[in-house]
């Protein structure tokens, strides 16, 4: 038996990120640590990252504010899962089973994974009709550096006393007069940059975690990037005239985009010179580690050089 509900006036709204509403049910108990306000929701309450594909407390969070429509609609909902899923080496139904924490890969290296994020537009709006800003879900996908609604760069971390917007409990909710709650600082504006090439790799992030490619999977992800380069699927070592292959396709992929595409979605690219544009864009991991999990924003740049979209990699795949 529950002995202390939910304080009832924290909802999570239908566009919020699955972790919100702890945010609001420590800033309105009267618990100064928010381990005890916490408590009688989940255990699983340390670091409460906007980035981990599945954890205990998401399940705690659906016992409570579900509203009966079943995990797996909260999950696609609430949740990146279906982001993550089509890449993923688990199903849809295993990575909401599971008990372990799933983070996703490089996710301090790839397009503000890890950062919280919010639209001054959408928190103004969402401060008239429910008196509250909140973190929208679709903000929250890897790579979005704006609001696709508003058309306006995303904030986050505060520029003046250094919060990186990490973890939740340390900012609590967005701010809808833009400045940082803690120090009135100004909040660090996402890089703003846009071309047609970042406009698809993110209304296709959106259309990912809308479940629109659910029936894209890793294998055949794999096997396509095989097919383009013309080397077959391989245990072994490449030899040498497969290996000018390779790496002449990986000078494909480090040149196709502007400069600015690599530095606005991968934090270490061109850091080092001498090596690839970006260490985690690496065409041969993506194609011969068979079965290895990949951030799906690594596979987007992929699709994108080599197929041009989604629908013309999946004709690709169909005409076999
Ligand atoms: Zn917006
Ligand atoms: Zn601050």
């Amino acid at each position: 038996m529950r002995s202390i509900p939910v304080l009832t006036n924290v909802l999570l709204m239908p566009n919020e990120h699955v972790l919100g509403p702890l945010a609001r049910q420590h800033l309105y108990s009267s618990y100064k640590r928010f381990v005890d306000s916490l408590k009688f929701i989940t255990n699983d309450r340390q670091a409460l990252q906007v980035s981990s594909i599945w954890r205990n407390a998401y399940k705690d969070i659906y016992r409570y504010w579900g509203d009966g429509e079943g995990l797996d609609k909260f999950a696609k909902r609430h949740t990146l899962v279906n982001y993550y899923q089509p890449f993923h080496t688990l199903s849809f139904n295993e990575i909401i089973s599971s008990s372990a924490e799933l983070r996703p890969p490089s996710s301090r290296v790839v397009g503000y994974t890890d950062n919280w994020r919010f639209c001054i537009d959408c928190a103004i709006e969402d401060v008239e009709i429910n008196a509250t800003p909140h973190f929208h879900i679709n903000h929250q996908i890897p790579g979005i550096t704006q609001c696709l609604k508003h058309n306006t760069p995303l904030k986050t971390g505060c520029l003046s006393c250094g919060n990186e917007w990490l973890n939740l409990l340390k900012i609590i909710m967005p701010s809808s007069s833009g400045v940082c709650d803690k120090c009135q600082g100004n909040l660090l504006t996402i890089n703003s940059y846009q071309d047609d090439d970042t406009h698809w790799l993110q209304t296709t992030s959106l259309q990912l975690f809308e479940g629109v490619y659910s029936d894209i999977n890793l294998e055949s992800v794999q096997k396509a990037y095989r097919k383009w380069i013309g080397i077959g699927s391989r245990q072994g070592v490449l030899n040498l005239k497969e290996r000018k292959i390779v790496r002449d396709a990986q000078k494909h992929l480090d040149n196709h985009f502007s400069l600015e595409f690599y530095r606005l979605f991968f934090t270490n690219a061109d850091l080092k010179s001498k090596q690839r544009r970006v260490p985690v864009l690496n065409l041969y991991e993506a194609a011969f580690n068979e079965g290895k999990f990949i951030h799906p924003l690594v596979h987007l740049v992929l699709i994108r050089c080599l197929f041009g979209s989604v629908e013309n990699f999946v004709e690709n795949e169909m005409h076999e």
